[in-house]
């Protein structure tokens, strides 16, 4: 007998119930014993969704995050909130977000890092590590959750990250080496293994998901270290989890630790369940993720059935099976979509569903095909449908990519002839002085939109509501004496949605809402068939904006690449094809904008750097088609006509070639923070083309000076020739108010009227 089991499920709520809970106790509107009493029924609920399953998680619920939940388990607090008054979770949410409901509006702490969960789009808290910590345990919450599951009649499998993951994850503030600290944290994890067993808990699932990474020889030790200190029995089982990728090198070591069962991401990894076989013990459990836990697909269950029978027979009740990780990175129940085509719903499966297709696929290998006919049936009609549907499928647009020649991605001049050509025709000052796109997205914009959702105002009053936003952000740049202007972006109510929604072969979800951090989450649109532009986005926008001013407007696009990271995408062609799907797509919007006077077209890619692989190895191939995609997107454009690109970080320094290989005329970065030196990559490639080096910090309120923007552009100076120098903020102005945005850009201009004058 298969065994079925999950390994975490999404804590948001269906409706986003925790996101609001929080948000009201944060307010200082609820107390803490309603915030835990509304965890306690979201638990129950999600429970309740897995009540079907032999083996259901517990502790993977949160109120912010898994990693911070553990690093409290393990008693690793940052020493700045460690003598803080209040309860716990107070503290807790210090340390997430700089402050709790209790703390005055000064906020007391600085929150701690926030980086992305491997290769997903959700954020985790980093660790803080130095040579001093000491782990202590406090196994309140886990034992609290577990005691609550068990009263339900929930058969409770904890969820734990382990302990070599964990210190991976973190970050050693004082540069000391956080693997030293594993034989401190070891016996913790081994108490509380115990006390997890004492309670009665038989199996154990902990995460060490880093085992489908490039691992060095003494990080493979410690995972040798660790298991040999956590397999030492007398408490729970062990089913160690990996996820989201090949094991590869590390396919000896997984097999070879002292647990009794490991997960195997059977998505991604399918192919090496053969070896694991071959490599595992004869008594371990084998957990096989054959329902993929990071796209809304519905699975090919006779397909799946057909791979999985023969391992069936050869496992017997040793074979568990489960999504291929934890459903987190999907949203929760597909039937709350009321307004998605009906054709396109047959073809998903959101949470609850892909919970469905485990018990159907172990229905099927324990009792047969035959006892879920039915149910194999559907599935089977809904496979076909999809892979046959002509809204899918476009030989046209299928033989545009293939017919896609070098000469696309290839501007006709280079850079140094260009950039001749696009001064004598711009007249830019030194130090020219832009924005990254967006300008304040007020309340007033955002119930026009919601007015024009709900039919309270028609398209053509909206319209003129947008375009009254937009003269307001001209005026407004006029007046501060900007060079190069922008619409603002009123109209957008995301970079990525905007796009989708005008594009062929985007579907867009109600409650399809996946967790990116805390109470934030986000609604990936669904990219479903081949992508084409019926008609052109963004020209009509532009062109009035541009109908305003004398000064250059730039034309403002959201980048193939970015485009595709941020959405659900399709699992029947490669990333890549779909990135040169939009690549035409977009590209056919640039001529447009081109075509119509615009003058400088900024194209984002703020994504594209998440969209690495977590395997180095795997880095060029990505690269290549995602900077291929861009140049397509771009270089279609006379010389005369300049190009932007703009990304919302600055590490570049292992990616710096293939940036210069994007041959963006002008490339704006996020770099305040960094004090500029993260322009050193720049510097010692000798990038040849223009950067705008960010110069505000947007995501703080803080207005900053015009001393210190000088400061921060002549820092800049020493490591770019100045004539290749814009100055801008760090991003888009959207989250910002117009009180906060006028009196730092009017410091950047004059900071830059500064640094002219001293040439
Ligand atoms: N043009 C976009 C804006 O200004 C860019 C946003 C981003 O890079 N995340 O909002
Ligand atoms: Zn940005």
């Amino acid at each position: 007998m298969a065994i079925t089991h999950n390994l975490g499920y999404p804590r948001i709520g269906a409706k986003r119930e925790l996101k609001f809970a929080l948000e009201e106790y944060w307010k200082g509107q609820s107390s803490l014993a309603q915030l835990e009493g509304q965890g306690a029924e979201l638990r129950q609920c999600n429970w309740q969704d897995q009540s079907a399953l032999d083996l259901v998680p517990v502790g993977d619920f949160s109120f912010y995050d898994q990693v911070l939940d553990l690093s409290f388990t393990l008693g690793n607090l940052p020493e700045r909130v460690r003598d803080l008054a209040g309860e716990a979770l107070d503290n807790y949410f210090r340390v997430a977000r700089g402050r709790s409901a209790s703390d005055s509006d000064c906020s007391c702490v600085h929150a701690g890092e926030m980086t992305k969960w491997f290769d997903t789009n959700y954020h985790y808290i980093v660790p803080e590590f130095s040579a001093e910590t000491q782990f202590k345990l406090d196994s309140t919450r886990l034992l609290a959750q577990l005691a609550q599951a068990r009263q339900l009649g929930v058969k409770a499998k904890p969820v734990l990250i382990g302990p070599v993951t964990y210190l991976w994850l973190g970050k050693a503030k004082d540069d000391s080496d956080k693997l030293s600290l594993l034989s401190r944290l070891l016996p913790v994890y081994v108490q509380l293994l115990q006390q997890l067993a004492g309670q009665g808990v038989e199996w154990v699932q902990i995460d060490e998901p880093i085992l489908v990474t490039e691992l060095d020889s003494a990080w493979q030790q410690a995972l040798r270290t660790a298991y040999e200190a956590l397999g030492q029995g007398g408490h729970a089982k062990l089913l160690l989890a990996t996820y989201f990728g090949q094991l590869q090198d590390n396919l000896p070591l997984a097999c070879s630790l002292p647990v009794q069962g490991l997960h195997l991401d059977a998505i991604n990894a399918r192919d090496e369940a053969g070896q694991v076989i071959a490599a595992l013990p004869a008594s371990s459990v084998l957990s096989l993720g054959v329902v993929n836990g990071r796209n809304i697909w519905k699975a090919d269950l006779n397909a799946t059935l057909d791979w999985l029978e023969p391992i069936h027979a050869q496992l017997q009740s040793r074979l568990w099976i489960a999504p291929s990780c934890s459903l987190l990175h999907v949203p929760v129940d597909l039937a709350s979509e009321q307004k998605l085509d009906p054709e396109i719903l047959s073809w998903l499966a959101f949470a609850r569903q892909k919970l469905d297709e485990v018990q159907l696929l172990a229905s099927a290998l324990n009792h047969g095909r035959a006892s879920v006919q039915a149910a194999l049936d559907a599935n089977q009609a809904a496979i076909n449908a999809r892979r046959q549907s002509p809204r899918v499928h476009n030989q046209q647009l299928k033989a545009a990519v293939e017919g896609i020649e070098a000469s696309l991605g290839q501007r006709t001049g280079n850079y140094a002839e260009r950039a001749i050509k696009q001064a004598a025709l711009l007249n830019l000052p030194a130090y020219p002085t832009t924005t990254i796109g967006s300008f304040p997205q007020t309340a007033h914009i955002r119930q026009a939109r919601s007015q024009l959702r709900s039919g309270a105002l028609d398209e053509a009053a909206y319209r003129q509501l947008m375009q009254a936003e937009i003269a307001r952000c001209v005026t407004e740049q006029e007046a501060l004496g900007l060079d190069v202007l922008v619409h603002g972006e009123a109209e957008r109510n995301d970079m990525v949605e905007y796009f989708g929604e005008q594009l062929d072969g985007y579907a867009f979800s109600q409650f399809g809402w996946v967790q990116s951090y805390g109470s934030r989450c986000v609604k990936p649109p669904i990219l479903f068939g081949d992508i084409s532009r019926p008609r052109a986005m963004t020209v009509e926008w532009s062109t009035y904006a541009q109908s305003l001013t004398a000064k250059p407007m730039k034309g403002m696009l959201t980048g193939p690449v970015t485009i595709l990271n941020w959405s659900f995408v399709r699992d029947d062609q490669p990333r890549s094809v779909s990135c040169y799907q939009l690549a035409l797509a977009i590209r056919a919007e640039v001529l447009d904008l081109e075509q119509a006077g615009i003058r400088i077209i900024q194209i984002d890619e703020a994504a594209l750097r998440e969209g690495l692989p977590l395997r180095k190895a795997q880095w060029a191939q990505y690269l290549h088609w995602a900077i291929e995609s861009f140049r397509i997107t771009a270089n279609g454009v006379a010389d005369e006509t300049q190009i932007h690109t703009h990304m919302c970080y600055s590490e570049f320094n292992d990616i710096i070639a293939d940036i210069a290989g994007m041959d963006a005329d002008v490339i704006t970065i996020e770099t305040s923070r960094s004090d500029m030196e993260l322009l050193d990559a720049f510097d010692s490639f000798n990038y040849p083309n223009q950067i705008g080096p960010g110069v505000y910090d947007i995501h703080s309120p803080n207005i900053p000076s015009q001393q210190q923007i000088v400061q921060l552009m002549q820092k800049a100076a020493e490591r770019i020739p100045p004539e290749r120098l814009w100055v801008n903020p760090d991003c888009g102005l959207k989250t910002r108010g117009w009180q906060e945005v006028i009196p730092a850009l009017a410091n950047m201009v004059a900071a830059a009227k500064t640094l002219r004058s001293a040439q």
